[in-house]
């Protein structure tokens, strides 16, 4: 690999279809050198590395060839074309405003800018960084631009757009120039590696375009340290290692231990992330990042959001499939409130440390409540009777099922490789659990107006509530931390904690009363919210030490880890 020229000089893209990402900017320009509709000023606006440096050179050298092609490219062979490839034309002007920013360096420019080109039709003049321009600069130039000559044109290019005056902005064309994305990323990388005879792993190749976040220069720039780190093959193991990048390997079993409830698990891995010199307060980013990832596959909709590569992609869907979306949404809550707080902690590994043991509590949390939990078998049997249409008994059936004393957990997590096809498809039938709702209306007895209900079929209907409102984090946590009371006369007490929480159920108490008139048939029931002054106390953890023993209540192994460990609070 000793003479592998710099990716970013050699794969510089020498006409419009080469730009990478850009497709609506290069064709604009096209169509105006076609229809011969060229403006006297462009300013071109977008992140650094997007192409428009690039973009301002092709076009001048486009506008001066002698031989343009059918679909308007430069010929690359005419005196023009061939001055412009070999950087010695004098019909393109550069200045740099972020070193050249003076009135005298603009003075310097509009004197050029009178002198006609002597080769070819236009002179092109390209201000790059143009918002870094002093005050005194950018008026002596705004005369120029008012009235420029006609062989004249003006390519501005800033990555500040809110910065330039708007005298200068109205008398631009304006285009903005998009981040590229990850996938075109890849694509060109994928050009130049069977270019250059370079092996590589397109989860490699991945990683670099995501590091380069939107920019094609820097994309090339990583491409080239890690050729020249790791030769003429590219595996995604070098990439990670030579970039610093965590393997996403170490997300999927963190989320896989949380699932399972291992907080052992959890902290060792986590240690071992430490260990190798990884920044916690990036990890916790990461983790973030984790769960965004696994709730965005999870729609078709969304799933375009994900941008990794395909392998990593298919491995999102199949841990999602263990999740669900109560657990997604408490995650992210929880890994972003610890990133928020992340530089006010003073011990910052025990405050992820803390959040690491909040997520391993997730579904702990869960088997301990009185959620009614519907086992797959009966949506199952739902789902075949509905088929049959066999009705009344049916009804029984469909009723969640609360099992107290001995709780099954719907998602119960597997390692990945172990699902096999028919136990993802049995899964997603999970998420049609709301199926016997519909069934219920279609066999509802036409008037059995105010029948009797149960506490336990009244916290059923609630958590079937608490769950359409997945959307709403801030109510469905409300919902769901604790469970109504059927009192005297058919009025649903519910006990809340602050006036916050009060302000969000009376957003949806019409909605939910509602719901539970409809659903238990009685419209008798009525509603009634407890503040309670103890409850609040209770539930502020103050100081790590709170936070340490509420987690305790929760889990006990969790003392044997900390002496294991030799763990101190802060
Ligand atoms: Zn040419």
């Amino acid at each position: 690999m000793e003479n592998f020229i710099v990716s970013a000089r050699k794969y510089r893209p020498a006409n419009f279809k080469s730009v990478v990402g850009q497709a609506s900017i290069t064709t604009t320009l096209k169509n105006a050198i076609k229809n011969n509709h060229l403006a006297q000023a462009y300013l071109f606006c977008g992140p650094r590395g997007v192409g428009k440096t690039t973009c301002a050179r092709i076009f001048a050298k486009t506008i001066n060839c002698k031989n343009l092609d059918e679909n308007v490219e430069p010929c690359n062979n005419c005196e023009s074309c061939e001055s412009f490839n070999q950087n010695r034309s004098y019909n393109i002007h550069e200045l740099d405003a972020a070193s050249n920013n003076s009135v005298e360096d603009i003075r310097n420019l509009i004197e050029q800018v009178r002198i006609p080109p002597q080769v070819g039709k236009y002179s092109i003049y390209i201000i790059d960084e143009v918002h870094m321009l002093s005050a005194q600069a950018f008026n002596a130039f705004l005369k120029t631009l008012e009235e420029p000559p006609a062989h004249a044109i003006f390519i501005l290019a800033t990555t500040e757009k809110h910065k330039i005056i708007p005298t200068i902005l109205s008398r631009c064309q304006i285009f903005d120039f998009n981040r590229i994305k990850v996938d075109d990323t890849v694509d060109y990388l994928e050009y130049i590696a069977k270019n250059e005879n370079i092996a590589y792993e397109t989860d490699a190749l991945n990683i670099i375009a995501q590091k380069a976040d939107g920019a094609m220069r820097d994309a090339l720039s990583i491409f080239d340290q890690v050729v020249s780190f790791s030769g003429s093959d590219i595996t995604y193991k070098n990439v990670i290692e030579n970039l610093n990048v965590l393997d996403y390997d170490y997300y999927f079993k963190l989320t896989h231990a949380f699932l399972s409830n291992k907080i052992s698990e959890t902290l060792i891995i986590f240690n071992e992330i430490i260990d190798k010199g990884f920044d916690a307060h990036h990890f916790i980013n990461g983790l973030s990042e984790h769960f965004r990832n696994l709730l965005v596959c999870r729609d078709q909709i969304t799933i375009q959001l994900l941008e990794v590569g395909a392998n990593i992609r298919d491995r999102y869907k199949e841990q999602t499939v263990s999740c669900n979306e109560d657990f997604l949404f408490k995650a992210l809550e929880l890994s972003n409130k610890c990133d928020v707080s992340y530089r006010l902690s003073k011990n910052k590994r025990l405050h992820v440390e803390l959040t690491l043991i909040s997520l391993c509590n997730i579904t702990a949390e869960k088997k301990n409540s009185d959620k009614p939990i519907i086992k797959k078998e009966h949506v199952k049997s739902e789902k075949k009777v509905v088929e049959e249409k066999i009705s009344k008994k049916v009804v029984e059936h469909q009723k969640p099922v609360a099992k107290k004393e001995t709780p099954v957990m719907v998602n119960k997590p597997k390692s990945f490789s172990s699902f096999s096809i028919k136990e993802k498809l049995d899964k997603n039938t999970e998420n049609k659990v709301e199926e016997p709702k519909v069934i219920e209306k279609i066999e509802a007895p036409e008037n059995i107006q105010n029948k009797e209900f149960t506490e336990k079929e009244l916290i059923g209907k609630w958590h079937l509530f608490s769950d359409k409102m997945g959307g709403k984090p801030r109510i469905f946590n409300t919902l769901t931390s604790k469970d109504p009371k059927l009192e005297e006369n058919n009025i649903v007490s519910f006990v809340i904690d602050n006036n916050l929480q009060e302000e969000k159920i009376n957003e949806i108490k019409n909605e939910l009363l509602g719901f539970l008139k409809t659903e238990l048939k009685n419209t008798t029931i009525d509603f009634k919210l407890i503040i309670s002054d103890k409850e609040e106390e209770n539930n502020k953890l103050y100081t790590a030490e709170d936070k340490y023993k509420h987690m305790l209540s929760k889990n006990e192994k969790l003392n044997n880890l900390k002496q294991e460990f030799n763990l101190d609070l802060e």
